[in-house]
Parts: structure tokens; C-alpha cells; sequence
């Protein structure tokens, strides 16, 4: 079986979904964007930047006479906070709603973008009175609290690049990264809610700052939000209400240039250690703020955006901070996790504040699956015009049930695939143009160049797959791996010539549509076959005992690589019914039968075991590298970016070592 007829049967069904005629009529965006940036896409772009207030007006667009070290609307100048905060307020916006935060507790704050621009220009002060100069790097290690918004936005208003550290993530990780970026500054809080108890933040911090590397941390700026207690250095740690809250509320935002550094952050880690991505200040805005607008066509009169994601990733940065809060978005913010106290708390939330637009991870959407109809059905999700995916392959089954239960069958999903390192939205389907097709992302957006190539860099056709590649420079995408530009030039530019090498796998189906397969890294080579974890994953997940799967080739004296399947069994409770052995005989061969029959018998796993979770990163990716080192018996790789360690000893604990026979 070639991977281009499994492809075939996954998309036998040819579900398309037309965009609502209403939506399609008022859409921000209409099919005429793909012409006219297809025409000339660096004049596209210049008009998108001015989507944005410049004091300085660029007149010049892309600077690419150094590649791949491009400068995007280089002598423009311009602030950041003032494009997401000030001057909504000075178009009379600022009693606008910015931010319904609703935290775990259920204790609820309503922010205005007026409110937002004194909370903003407070901190402000208060890292110039901490003696933050631009430049200088702050590292934030917050939960989903508003403090977290206004303290990226602080930092962005008086040009002081940000490293937001997930909140998640242990002393280690942190101090890491404190390290790397060099930061002088740690924003942090006592804790955070966290599934119905009060999580400490504050102890990481104090051990990460023993960590030699972090001697430069001059002060610690702790927000109060659980109350617990807090051990305290009087010389290091200042509390936020006891600093911020007596700054005066304004401050004058000072232009930075277009390729002044915005922020560093690191990447989730799912294929190896993190690296430290740079983005920078005009070209970053220019395309959060266009694709926020384009692809979940905001309306900001009326719209009620959410984005799940958490701010510590890549989509918390661009699709809760800069993109919304550019385009004078009302958004929800919420502090914990989607089953306290509750497994239908998000639907709850989307029903209290009328969320019209909801941007989840597939991830999500899976365990949501897990749980059962019954729990959004409970909700009135009515107010929902628009869901978007992102973070991983969504398969189809996933995407279909979003839809139909989140989406009343009828809101468009748009799935978007982006990398930290793209910094914005690069390809999906546009909400009011694009007939969708479950489980692909399809199209690149306008001004946006990316093809599918084979091992030779060579354009496949339609109907075959290879490695994803962008062809050209975009306005957000990453400047370099910060301190690192030789692991810049060698993850992403050296392995096809001129093009960005984005390590995912994708086809290209006969319309020409582009679907994701998963990370080069994880394509499986069965007897002589390349077959992707994305495909067998999503055609395990078409069987109905199936809520999630995790694919992995590992090696095996006979075939090259024998399909190894980790699964979670939908609705199941109880530790028996996943007990991590190989799954019961009936089973293992009803799901191989189920596979056989949608993607061929090469693609039959050849063991099928069931898990309580998976190894999942904090953004909620599976770890499969994580997975194949078990399933070949050895130590486990770099696990410092992992949501819960014990997932793999559990896994492990139970594996049986003895590889089973066919
Ligand atoms: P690391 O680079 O450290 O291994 P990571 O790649 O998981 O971590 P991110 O930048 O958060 O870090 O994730 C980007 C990756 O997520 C993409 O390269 C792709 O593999 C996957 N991805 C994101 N969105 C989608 C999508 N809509 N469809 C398919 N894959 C997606
Ligand atoms: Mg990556």
C-alpha cells in the first residue's frame, strides 16, 4: 500500500463543508486576499502592516539581501502596547471589555482596554523603578492571570524582550532558561488555582535563582493570588500590590524599530531539547494581527473570543496576547483546568460569557470525546459562530465531533498549522471562503508561500507527499535561535537550499490541499513502506472503544520497523480496563481489522497497547519520542518539557518487556 492510497481511504468519505452562506457574506476576508497578495504579495504585506499605528511609517517592506536573516518593514517604527492597548482607547474603545478573566474558584475580574491601559502603564513604571532598561530581558513565570497580559505588555511597551516560562514547568527548566536569555528580571506569584487547590509558583523561582546562571536576577516581582505562604527575601522580592498599585497610571510609549526583539520563547519540546526562538517587534504584529482578523474574522464590536491555549506556548503569545488584543478583541481568559470543578466547566464558560469564537488543541477536543456527549449537550453553546484547532494533526473523528457537538453541526473549523518559529498562522482554511475537508489544514494564507517537497527538494505533484517546506519570507517568522544562529541555519535553512524545512510531514491530496502527517521524525519505515503515525493514529480513533492513540515505529529485526500502538479506551474508568498490558486478544484484533481496513493490512499494528494517558507535552503534544524509547527498551530522552512524569513510569512499569509475536 502506498501512503498516497491510505490517504485515499481516509478521505473516502469526502466530507466537505461549505462555509454558512451568512458568514460567507460578511467575512473579513473573501477569495479576492489570494489574489491580490498572489499578485504581489510584499505590496499584500505593506498593506497589512498598516493595519497597525506606526509614528514611524515603513517605507521599506522585506530586507532579505542576507538570508535567511530577513528584516521585515525595517526603518518603520512603533510600540507594541500602544497598537494593543492605547490607542483603542484613544478611538473611544475604552470601556470595551478586553479581558473576562474567570478564575478557577470562580472568583471573576472584568478588565476594560481603559482599565487594561493604566494596569499596563503601572507595571510599566514599576520595571523602570526595578532599573529594567530596553534590552533587557524579563522572564514571566505566571499562571492564566491578567497580571500575565499586562506584564508581557509592560514589557513590550518599554522595549524590555520577554521569556514567558510555562507556568508548569520545574525549577530546572525555568533556571534554564532564565540562563539562556539572560534575564535580570523574574515576574512570578505565590501560586496559582490549580484543579480545585492552590498551586505554588513562588518555591520554583526561589530554587531556580540557587542555579548558577541566574546571579543576574536582581529582583523578583511576585503577584499575590492564592495567599499562600510565601518564603520572602527582602533584599530580592517585591510584591507586586506593594510596587505596581502606587505607580501612576500612565506612561508614554516610546517607538521602538520594527526588528527591535519582542520576545524569546522556547519551543514545547516534543521532538528534543526546546530552542530558544527570537521575534521581533513590526513583522511579528503585522502578521498576528492579520491572521487573528482573517482567520477567525473577528468582529471586535461583537465578538467574544477565547483561546484555551496557556501563555507559557507559542499560541498563548499570539492568539491571547498581540494578535487579539491588537485588533481591540473582548476575550476570555480563564485560570484553571477544563474538569474543575466540572468536566463541563469550558462549556459553561462559553455559555456564561457567549464565546463566539473558541481556538482549542486537538488534544483537548479528544479527551472532551473521552468524556461524552452528554457534557457540552448540557450547555448552550448556541452563541459559537466560529472553533479553531491547533497544536497537533487533528483527526478527522475529532474534527467531525467538534463540530457537531461544539458546533451545532454548522460552525466552519479551521485548523491551523504554525510553529513557534512561524510565529503566526501560515496554513488553514479561511472561516467565510474555504470549503473544509476534516483533518486537513489546506490552504497557505494569503502572502503566505509553502509546498510539500521529496527528499530532493523537489515540488511534489497533487496526490503525493513528502516534507513540508516554505518557499518564502514571511513578516512573523522567527529572526534566529536566540544566541544560536548556526542552530538556526542548520535546524531550519540547510536541508533544502533557499526554503524553510518546518521537520513536518505532508501530502498534498488531488485538489492540491495540504494535509499534515506528523513530525519527519516520527514517519514510520515498514517493510520498505513510509506510513505516518498521523494516519494510523486517526484511523485507530475512527473506531468507536478508541478516544486517543499514540503511534510509533520501533525498530524490528524483521519488518524495519513494527507499528506500535499506545491507546486510550473511550469512557473507560476504571485503572483494570487500562492496565497497560497488551490489550485483550478480541480487542487487539478487532482494532488491527478496524486499521487493516482503513489505511491497508501494512499499516495493521503489530501491538496495540491500552494506557491510562499518554506523555504529553505542556501544550498538550504527545511525546512519541518518549514512546519509542520505551517501546525499544531504552533510557528515556530529554522528559524536562513533559505535563507528568509519572505517566511514563507508569507506562513503563507495566510494559511487558518481552516483545509479543505476530
Ligand atoms: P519542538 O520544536 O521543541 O519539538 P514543537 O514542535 O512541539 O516542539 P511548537 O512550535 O509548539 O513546538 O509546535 C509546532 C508543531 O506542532 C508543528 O511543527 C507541527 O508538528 C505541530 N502542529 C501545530 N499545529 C498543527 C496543525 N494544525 N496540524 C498539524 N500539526 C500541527
Ligand atoms: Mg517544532
Amino acid at each position: 500500500m502506498s501512503t498516497n492510497e491510505s490517504l485515499a481511504n481516509l478521505l473516502k468519505e469526502e466530507r466537505r463543508f461549505a462555509p454558512p452562506a451568512e458568514l460567507a457574506a460578511a467575512a473579513n476576508i473573501t477569495a479576492a486576499a489570494y489574489e491580490q497578495a498572489g499578485a504581489d504579495r510584499l505590496a499584500f504585506w505593506a498593506a497589512q502592516a498598516r493595519r497597525l499605528t506606526w509614528e514611524t511609517e515603513p517605507t521599506e517592506t522585506l530586507d532579505w539581501s542576507n538570508p535567511p536573516f530577513a528584516k521585515w518593514f525595517t526603518d518603520g517604527k512603533l510600540n507594541v502596547a500602544y497598537n494593543c492597548v492605547d490607542r483603542h482607547v484613544e478611538a473611544g474603545h475604552g470601556d470595551r471589555v478586553a479581558i473576562h478573566f474567570e478564575g478557577e474558584p470562580g472568583d471573576t475580574r472584568t478588565i476594560t482596554y481603559a482599565e487594561l491601559q493604566r494596569e499596563v502603564s503601572k507595571a510599566a513604571n514599576a520595571l523602570i523603578e526595578l532599573g529594567v532598561r530596553t534590552g533587557d530581558r524579563v522572564a514571566i513565570y505566571l499562571p492564566m492571570i491578567p497580571e500575565a497580559i499586562v506584564s508581557m505588555l509592560a514589557c513590550a511597551r518599554i522595549g524590555a524582550p520577554h521569556s514567558v516560562v510555562f507556568g508548569g514547568f520545574s525549577a530546572d527548566a525555568l533556571a534554564t532558561r532564565i540562563e539562556d536569555a539572560d534575564a535580570r528580571i523574574v515576574i512570578t506569584s505565590d501560586g496559582g488555582f490549580r484543579r480545585d487547590k492552590p498551586s505554588a509558583l513562588k518555591p520554583a523561582v526561589d530554587e531556580a535563582l540557587t542555579r548558577p546562571g541566574t546571579e543576574k536576577v536582581r529582583n523578583v516581582l511576585v503577584v499575590r493570588r492564592t495567599g499562600q505562604e510565601t518564603s520572602w527575601d527582602d533584599e530580592r522580592d517585591v510584591w507586586w500590590h506593594e510596587l505596581v498599585d502606587r505607580q501612576p497610571d500612565t506612561h508614554t510609549p516610546e517607538a521602538f524599530d520594527a526588528e527591535h526583539p519582542l520576545y524569546i520563547l522556547y519551543t514545547s519540546g516534543t521532538t528534543g531539547k526546546p530552542k530558544g526562538i527570537l521575534h521581533t517587534t513590526g513583522g511579528y504584529l503585522t502578521q498576528t494581527s492579520y491572521t487573528h482578523h482573517a482567520v477567525f474574522d473577528l468582529k471586535p464590536e461583537t465578538d467574544v473570543y477565547w483561546c484555551t491555549a496557556d501563555i507559557g506556548w507559542v499560541t498563548g503569545h499570539s492568539y491571547i496576547v498581540y494578535g487579539p488584543l491588537s485588533n481591540g478583541a473582548t476575550e476570555v481568559l480563564y485560570e484553571g483546568t477544563p474538569d474543575t470543578p466540572h468536566q463541563g466547566r469550558w462549556w459553561e464558560i462559553v455559555q456564561k460569557y457567549r464565546v463566539t469564537i473558541l481556538y482549542t488543541a486537538p488534544t483537548a477536543i479528544r479527551t472532551c470525546m473521552k468524556w461524552g456527549d452528554a457534557i457540552p449537550a448540557k450547555f448552550d453553546l448556541s452563541s459559537l459562530r466560529i472553533l479553531g484547532s491547533v497544536g497537533e494533526p487533528i483527526n478527522p473523528e475529532a474534527w467531525i465531533w467538534y463540530r457537531k457537538n461544539i458546533g451545532a453541526d454548522t460552525t466552519p473549523v479551521v485548523d491551523t498549522w504554525w510553529q513557534t518559529e512561524t510565529g503566526a498562522i501560515m496554513i488553514t482554511p479561511l472561516p467565510g471562503v474555504t470549503e473544509t475537508k476534516p483533518g486537513s489544514a489546506q490552504t497557505p494564507l494569503p502572502g503566505i508561500c509553502a509546498t510539500v517537497v521529496n527528499d530532493e527538494g523537489t515540488e511534489v505533484p497533487n496526490g503525493s507527499g513528502g516534507y513540508l517546506v516554505l518557499t518564502e519570507p514571511w513578516p512573523s517568522m522567527l529572526r534566529t535561535i536566540w544566541g544560536d544562529d548556526q542552530r538556526y541555519l542548520d535546524t531550519y535553512w540547510s536541508r533544502f537550499e533557499g526554503r524553510y524545512f518546518a521537520g513536518d510531514g505532508a501530502k498534498k491530496d488531488e485538489d492540491g490541499d495540504i494535509w499534515l502527517l506528523g513530525r519527519v521524525d516520527d514517519v514510520m519505515l515498514v517493510s520498505g513502506h513510509n506510513i505516518s503515525t498521523t494516519e494510523v493514529e486517526s484511523a485507530l480513533v475512527s473506531h468507536p472503544k478508541v478516544a486517543e492513540a499514540a503511534v510509533v515505529g520501533a525498530t524490528d529485526a524483521t519488518t524495519g520497523q513494527a507499528i506500535c500502538a499506545f491507546i486510550i479506551l473511550r469512557g473507560c474508568a476504571s485503572e483494570e480496563e487500562t492496565s497497560g498490558a497488551d490489550a485483550p486478544g478480541g480487542l487487539v484484533e478487532e482494532l488491527r481489522g478496524h486499521v487493516a481496513k482503513e489505511l491497508g493490512p501494512i499499516a495493521k499494528p503489530k501491538r496495540i497497547l491500552p494506557v491510562a494517558e499518554l506523555p504529553k507535552t505542556r501544550s498538550g503534544k504527545i511525546m512519541r519520542r518518549l514512546l519509542r524509547d520505551v517501546a525499544e527498551n531504552r533510557a528515556l530522552g530529554d522528559v524536562t518539557t513533559l505535563t507528568d512524569s509519572s505517566v511514563m513510569e507508569l507506562i513503563q512499569s507495566k510494559l511487558p518487556t518481552a516483545t509479543s509475536e505476530d
